[in-house]
């Protein structure tokens, strides 16, 4: 067996030199380091220098009594471990003794044997509390020290939590947090993710556990959001792993930032540099979606290839610079007509095109054909007007997106054909 008391500090009390003697002898044999005071005063003092694991105290003593001293350490340390030893057997002292609540009460003269044994079975729980205080201040250090936020939880209440975890729900303690949330679940009690209170009780209640739950969401969706002490959205990646079967241990990982970048870079990779429309490759995304609906309901699609008239020249009279200008400017305007359910994009140089949804070519011609006015009609300063020739072509059986799009280009040379400024269709 462990030898706990082997670990333990005492510090003995005792105010009669030769029993003080005695008993000294066989403590200092059982326990790592003794401590020994001749009177009360001297024992507080002892002990606030040492603070000892146990504490042996005579009662009647010169200066200060046992029990002067054991009031006046149990403030310092409510939870100190006490001892007293008394020829007194009246009951007085007893129900005093039992009111400071010390953990043994022996009466003179004592056994030396008892004595050792009540401070071996002592020992032992002071011992494995200290060490579990230990492990839990060194967990403690390690949760704080990561960069994610965690909390060890059985889906009810919460054990343990990170300093960020609490400072994220304006908390100060583990017992503030469960204070504030009767159970974990209400932290994300009508959360905006799937990680969401009703969410978690409906898969609760068809048997499993807050680790399926969660463990059942792709990657890319086990996100939480949460305001930060600013107000300020946040996003957490959610993960959980599994400390029991009962018992896991979430870390949530702040991935805002990480999501506002990738949010800015796909609109850069989608976005023309120039006109601040869409680019090609959004066009051709968008246009291999809408054709897969088409082919798949039946609903008839259209694209026009739309390109500047003579756009050479007005680089070549008024540079290129007064080009972009146009460019923006015919963009902006386009923009603004076309319909939310259609889309219109930069195809690269001075051409673009236009998706026109569950429309039938009849009614992509009325439409090209207002832009072409519209554009016609475009005051560009120092430059005047400017015109475009679109060409247009409907979807029909048989299409790929490839075949659709070389009608239109011929339909678009067929327009430059017949003396730019005009719509033309092929079927
Ligand atoms: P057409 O009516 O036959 O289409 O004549 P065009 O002059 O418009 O056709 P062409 O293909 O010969 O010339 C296109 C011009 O568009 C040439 C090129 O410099 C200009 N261009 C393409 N991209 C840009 C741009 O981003 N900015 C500017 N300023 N010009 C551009
Ligand atoms: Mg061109
Ligand atoms: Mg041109």
């Amino acid at each position: 067996m462990h030898d706990y008391a082997k670990e333990a500090t005492i510090l003995y009390v005792e105010d009669e030199d030769d029993v003080r003697d005695g008993y000294s002898r066989s403590l200092t044999r059982v326990c790592k380091e003794l401590y020994t005071a001749g009177d009360g005063r001297e024992g507080l003092e002892l002990y606030k220098l040492h603070s000892p694991d146990l504490v042996v105290s005579d009662i009647n003593m010169p200066n200060m009594n046992g029990f002067e001293m054991v009031k006046a350490i149990k403030e310092i340390n409510p939870d100190a471990n006490i001892i007293l030893t008394t020829a007194h057997s009246e009951s007085a002292y007893f129900l005093e003794a039992i009111e400071l609540q010390v953990e043994g009460y022996l009466l003179k003269p004592v056994q030396k044997k008892t004595l050792i044994n009540i401070v071996k079975k002592l020992s032992k729980n002071v011992i494995l509390e200290k060490e579990n205080m230990e492990q839990k201040e060194i967990l403690q250090h390690i949760i704080d020290s990561e960069n994610s936020l965690s909390i060890v939880t059985d889906s009810q209440k919460a054990s343990f939590a990170s300093k960020s975890f609490l400072t994220l729900f304006k908390v100060s303690s583990i017992d503030e947090l469960n204070e504030k949330f009767t159970s974990v679940l209400d932290i994300v009690d009508n959360n905006e993710s799937t990680i969401n209170k009703q969410n978690i009780l409906e898969s609760l209640g068809t048997g499993k556990t807050l680790y399926d739950f969660i463990q059942n969401i792709d990657d890319t969706k086990r996100v939480v959001v949460f305001k930060d002490e600013n107000e300020k959205k946040k996003s957490f990646l959610v993960n959980i792993s599994k400390i029991s079967e009962t018992k896991f241990l979430i870390n949530l990982t702040d991935v805002t930032k990480m999501q506002k970048d990738q949010e800015a870079t796909t609109k850069k990779a989608y976005t023309d540099s120039l006109t601040g429309i869409a680019n090609r490759n959004k066009f051709e995304e968008v246009f291999e979606y809408e054709f897969n609906k088409t082919l798949r309901y039946k609903e008839p699609l259209s694209i026009a290839l739309m390109d500047i008239d003579h756009f050479k020249l007005v680089n070549d009279n008024f540079g290129h610079l007064i080009g972009d200008e146009v460019l923006i400017s015919i963009s902006e305007t386009v923009q603004q007509d076309v319909r939310a359910s259609d889309f219109f994009a930069r195809w690269g140089g001075e051409e673009f095109v236009i998706i026109f949804n569950n429309t039938d070519l009849k009614n992509a011609s009325l439409s090209a054909e207002k832009f072409r006015k519209i554009v016609e009609n475009l005051e560009h300063k120092s430059v005047g007007n400017v015109t475009i020739s679109i060409g247009l072509t409907e979807y029909k059986d048989g299409d790929t997106t490839e075949s659709m799009l070389k009608r239109a280009d011929k339909a678009l040379y067929e327009a430059k054909n017949s003396g730019r400024n005009c719509v033309k269709s092929i079927q």
